[in-house]
Order: structure tokens, then sequence, then C-alpha cells
């Protein structure tokens, strides 16, 4: 479904010049999903809004089917038709009842009548364990149903590529643990993810493969037994022994 050749992205210029990703090559394929750990700054997050064309790429190709989508001329809102990011804050409108936050772009952006537009969003809010929320503000919400929220709105209109970016990590863990368990559970349906985290547990129960980002280079990737257990650099085992 995703890949990713060769993809380079720099920040400021000249002395100033940082490196951020340095030569990326990864595959998502459909169904699967894949984890990308690494220390802070090793560019988790700019990888993701790469593929979701928030950050223009230095070169190198982001290949959506086969397709590269990282050309100016491409039609970037048609490409984040078929994706959806979630970051780590919350991404709720916050004037906004729950579920007119769900029916937003399909009313105003593909034009569907309200009626219809509600009916999906009340089968996703039932699949993300909010149905009796529907009618709650944002604020009215736990963090751990805020975020649950915002996932429930990345699923509106079917993508067929989930981006997650530390969907846990501004909650508390009793929270976290709900969001979690969300989206193992989309990861049981068989929906495609791409998922930066810095909770190992997490990772090792829902990647088919994990990436180390180190440095703007993957240095190690594999299955969570061969990067978390039997990490081959010491790069690897460095990030793994601070994480305790
Ligand atoms: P974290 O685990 O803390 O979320 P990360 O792996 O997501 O880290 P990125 O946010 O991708 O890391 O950042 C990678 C590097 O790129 C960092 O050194 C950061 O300072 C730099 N960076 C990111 N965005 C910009 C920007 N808009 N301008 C300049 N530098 C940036
Ligand atoms: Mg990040």
């Amino acid at each position: 479904l995703l890949s990713l050749r060769g993809v380079r992205k720099t920040f400021g210029t000249g002395a100033g010049q940082h490196v951020v990703l340095d030569g990326i090559d990864l595959d998502v394929a459909e169904h699967q999903c894949v984890v990308l750990v690494g220390s802070s700054g090793s560019g988790k997050s700019t990888l993701l809004r790469a593929v979701d064309l928030l950050e223009e790429i230095d070169d190198g190709q982001i290949l959506l089917d086969g397709e590269d989508v990282a050309n100016p001329w491409v039609d970037a809102n048609a490409v984040r038709a078929r994706l959806a990011l979630v970051f780590q804050q919350y991404n709720l409108f916050p004037h906004l009842r729950v579920l007119d936050n769900l029916t937003l772009a399909p009313r105003v952006v593909h034009r569907r009548p309200r009626p219809s537009a509600e009916a999906d969003a009340h089968a996703i809010l039932e699949k993300v364990g909010l149905t009796h929320r529907a009618r709650a503000y944002p604020d009215q919400l736990s963090g751990g149903e805020q975020q649950r929220a915002a996932i429930a709105r990345a699923l509106v209109g079917g993508p067929e590529l989930l981006l997650l970016d530390e969907v846990t990590s501004a909650l508390d863990p009793a929270l976290a643990g709900e969001v979690l368990d969300l989206l193992l559970a989309l990861r049981a349906e068989g929906t495609t993810m791409l998922v930066a985290t810095h909770e190992m547990r997490f990772a090792r129960q829902v990647a088919d493969e994990i990436v180390f980002l180190h440095e703007g280079r993957i240095h190690e990737r594999g299955t969570p037994t061969q990067v978390l257990d039997h990490p081959q650099r010491d790069a690897t085992r460095e990030f793994l022994r601070r994480l305790g």
C-alpha cells in the first residue's frame, strides 16, 4: 500500500542544516501494522507528517499503490482522503459536539446529507465505545475519550491507512490503556497502520514490524521479538536499555 524509497528531509540551511530523515526505505502492506520507535528527535513525527504531505521532502519517493505522491503536482487533498493522521494532542474541534466533529467533513467536503453522515458516525462511535458521548462537547470528555473520539473522526470515510503519532503519550496510564485497547481492536480487524510510539509493551502487542529510527536512519527492523528481545545494533540496545 505504502512504500517510502530513499526519503530524505533536512531542516535549516547552511551550517544550521540538520538531516532528519536520511534515506528512509519503508513498506506498509495492506492489513499490516508497522511501528516506528526511536528516541526523541529521531524523526518519527517528521516521517508521519511527510506521508500525510504536511512536510515536503527533499529527496526520495512516497508511493501509494505505486503512485509517487511526493510531487508538487499531486492533489494533496485526494491523497489525504486516503490517509488519516492522529496526533498526540487532541485533534477535535472544541466548539462542536462529538457527533458533529465526525460529520463535519462528510457534510461540508463531501456534501453528504446529514442523516446518512450521522448514521455512519454513530456506527463508528459505537466501535470506539462512545455512543453515549455523541452529544457531548470535547471538553466534557476525559482525555482517553477525547483521543478515542479523535481516532473515531479519523476513521470517518474509511481511510486506507491510519497514521498515529504518540496517541497515548499525553494520557495517564489508565486512559492510555483504553486507547491502546481500541487500537488493538482496530488492528484485529485488519486496519492498516503506521504508528509512532514510546510504549514498547504496546509496540510488542500491535506490531507486525518494528522499525527503529536513529539519527534519521533505520538502524534495525524486524518482528517485535527480533528488535526488542534480540537487538543486533548497539544503538538499539542503548535505546532499549534507557527505556528500562
Ligand atoms: P519525539 O519522540 O520527541 O516525538 P520524533 O522522533 O517525533 O521525536 P521529530 O519531531 O520528527 O522527532 O523531529 C526530528 C528532528 O527534526 C528534531 O531534531 C526536530 O527538532 C527537527 N524538526 C522537526 N520539525 C522541525 C521544523 N519544523 N523545523 C526545524 N526542525 C524541525
Ligand atoms: Mg514525535
